[in-house]
C-alpha cells in the first residue's frame, strides 16, 4: 500500500488547490476525482456558465447596439456552437488543472474514493481495487443540486437542473425557473438575452434574497421593464410534466407552462463515501470544522461546498490553503476569514459584493455589542452614490441605472461592506475586499489611487 502525507478526496478548487500547496512544499500527495478534475466549478458550474453568459452579452449587445449608433442587422447566433465553445473551454482548463498537478508531482487517481478505516495516525482510503494510506485527509467532496421534495419533479423529463441545462445544446423555447436565487437568475440572464421567454419563480418575498435588497431592486426593476416574468412569494405546489402549478402571492392556484423548468433552490453537501467515518460531526448535512479547517477528528480536514459555509469555489480555495497550511504547521499560523469574502452575480448587470449589507451590520451590532434594533443602525453609517458617478460608466452604460452602497463603522471609520450593481462591478470588488479585510479606515482607503477612467473610481468618489 502507497503511503501519503495528505490525502484529498475531490479535485474541485479546493481539492486542486491544497494538492498543488502540499506538494510545493515537498509532500506526497494523492487526490482521488471520480469524474473531472476542477469539479463542480470548471465543469458544470461557474466557468461554463460564463462562457455561455459571455456569447449571450455579445449577442444582446449586438441586437441592442443602436444606442450607441451601432446598427447591426441580422445578428444571429448558433447555440450549438455556443455549447461546443463552452466544452473546449472547459477542456483547457480541466488540462491546465491537470498539468499543474502532474507538475507537482501529485498522484491523481480517477475514481470514486471511500474511506475505510481511520486512528490518529493514518487514514486508510479505497478507490477502485487499490488502497491507500495517509497521514491526513482533506475532504473536498463538494455539493450536489437540491431536489426540492414536490410532487412531479423527481424523474420529470420536462425539469432541468444546472447541470443538465449547460449540457443542453439547444435553447428550450420557453423556461419556467423555479428559485430566483444567484443559479435562477444567472440562468434567467442567459435565456433571456438569447430571446427565450423566462418566468423566475422563488418562495420569499424578493429574489437574491441575501442579497442588500436596494442593489436587487435596480436588477428587478430592469429584468421586469425588459420582460423577464418574475413570480415572488409564490411557492411551487406541483409538477406535472411541463406545467407547474403555483400558489400566487395571493393565495390563488395558478398553472404555468413552458417547454423546460429549471429547478434552482439551492445545493447540499456531498458525504458520499465518508461512511466509515463514524464520528464525523455534521451540521444539517455538512461537516463542521472550525478556522482551520478541522473537523472533530485529529487529521481529518474538510474544504469548500461540503462544509456548507459559504459556497463559492474562492472561498473552497482559500479554505484549502488554509487547512494544508494548518497540516504543515506553517507559521504564522492563517486561520480563515469570512468577513470578506466578494460574490459576483453574473446578471447583466453585475451584482458584485464584499462584507456587510446593511441588514448585516444591524444583526453585527445587535449580536456583538448587544444593541436594541435601532441602536445598531446608529452604529453605522451607509453611504450610496450612483455608477453614473463614473465617467466610464456613463460612456460605457447607456441608459444603464447602478448604485454603489458602502457601510462604515462609526466609530473606528472603517469600511464594514461594499455592495453594488453596475457593470463590470465584479472586476473591481476585490479592491473594496482589500478595505474590508485589511481594516482600512476611510482617510486610508483614500490614499489609494483608482486608474481614470474606471468604473472601479465608483469606489473612490463614495469616500
Ligand atoms: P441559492 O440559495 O442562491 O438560491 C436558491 C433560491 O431558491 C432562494 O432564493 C430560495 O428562496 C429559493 N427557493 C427555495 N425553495 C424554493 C421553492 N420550493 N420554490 C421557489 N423558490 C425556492 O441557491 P442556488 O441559486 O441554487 O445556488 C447554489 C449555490 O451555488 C449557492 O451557494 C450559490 O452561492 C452558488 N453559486 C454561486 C454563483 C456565483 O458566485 N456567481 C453562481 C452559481 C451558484
Amino acid at each position: 500500500m502507497n503511503h501519503y502525507f495528505l490525502a484529498i478526496i475531490g479535485g474541485g478548487p479546493a481539492g486542486y488547490t491544497a494538492a498543488e500547496k502540499a506538494s510545493k512544499a515537498g509532500k506526497d500527495v494523492v487526490v482521488f476525482e471520480q469524474t473531472s478534475l476542477g469539479g463542480t466549478c470548471l465543469n458544470v458550474g461557474c466557468i461554463p456558465t460564463k462562457t455561455l453568459l459571455y456569447s449571450a452579452k455579445q449577442y444582446f449587445n449586438a441586437v441592442n447596439a443602436t444606442k450607441y449608433g451601432v446598427t447591426a442587422e441580422n445578428v444571429t447566433f448558433d447555440y450549438a456552437k455556443i455549447a461546443q465553445r463552452k466544452t473546449k473551454v472547459v477542456r483547457k482548463l480541466v488540462a491546465g488543472i491537470k498539468a499543474k498537478l502532474n507538475n507537482e508531482h501529485c498522484t491523481v487517481v480517477n475514481g470514486a474514493a471511500s474511506v475505510v478505516s481511520r486512528t490518529d495516525e493514518k487514514v486508510i482510503i479505497a478507490c477502485g481495487e487499490e488502497q491507500y494510506e495517509a497521514e491526513n485527509l482533506l475532504i473536498c467532496t463538494g455539493s450536489n443540486n437540491f431536489v426540492p421534495p414536490i410532487p412531479g419533479i423527481k424523474d420529470n423529463e420536462a425539469v432541468w437542473d444546472s447541470t443538465s441545462a449547460l449540457a443542453a445544446t439547444a435553447l428550450p423555447a420557453s423556461m419556467i425557473i423555479v428559485g430566483g436565487g444567484v443559479i435562477g437568475m444567472e440562468f434567467a440572464t442567459l435565456y433571456h438575452e438569447f430571446g427565450v421567454p423566462v418566468t423566475v419563480v422563488e418562495a420569499m418575498p424578493t429574489i437574491l434574497p441575501n442579497l442588500d435588497q436596494e442593489v436587487v431592486a435596480v436588477l428587478r426593476e430592469k429584468y421586469q421593464k425588459s420582460g423577464i416574468n418574475i413570480l415572488t412569494s409564490t411557492k411551487v405546489m406541483s409538477l406535472d410534466g411541463n406545467k407547474v402549478t403555483v400558489q400566487s402571492a395571493e393565495g390563488e392556484a395558478v398553472v404555468l407552462e413552458a417547454e423546460r423548468v429549471l429547478v434552482s433552490v439551492g445545493r447540499r453537501a456531498n458525504v458520499q463515501g465518508l461512511e466509515a467515518l463514524t464520528d464525523l460531526a455534521y451540521n444539517r448535512g455538512a461537516i463542521i470544522v472550525d478556522d482551520f479547517m478541522k473537523t472533530n477528528l485529529n487529521n481529518v480536514y474538510a474544504a469548500g461546498d461540503v462544509t456548507g459555509k459559504i459556497m463559492l469555489a474562492h472561498v473552497a480555495s482559500r479554505q484549502a490553503e488554509v487547512a494544508v497550511g494548518c497540516m504543515l504547521q506553517e507559521m504564522p499560523v492563517q486561520r480563515i476569514a469570512y468577513n470578506a469574502i466578494p460574490s459576483v452575480v453574473y446578471t447583466n448587470p453585475e451584482i458584485a459584493s464584499v462584507g456587510m449589507s446593511e441588514k448585516d451590520a444591524v444583526a453585527h451590532y445587535m449580536e456583538t455589542e448587544n444593541k436594541s434594533q435601532e441602536e445598531a443602525t446608529e452604529c453605522f453609517e451607509v453611504r450610496r452614490m450612483p455608477m453614473t458617478f463614473s465617467g466610464r460608466f456613463v460612456a460605457e452604460n447607456e441608459g444603464e441605472m447602478g448604485l454603489c452602497k458602502m457601510i462604515i463603522d462609526r466609530q473606528h471609520q472603517t469600511v464594514l461592506g461594499v455592495s453594488m450593481i453596475g457593470n463590470p462591478c465584479s472586476e473591481f470588488v476585490a479592491a473594496a475586499s482589500f478595505a474590508v479585510r485589511m481594516g482600512y479606515t476611510l482617510p486610508e482607503f483614500r490614499q489609494v489611487v483608482f486608474p481614470h477612467p474606471t468604473v472601479s473610481e465608483i469606489l473612490k468618489e463614495i469616500l
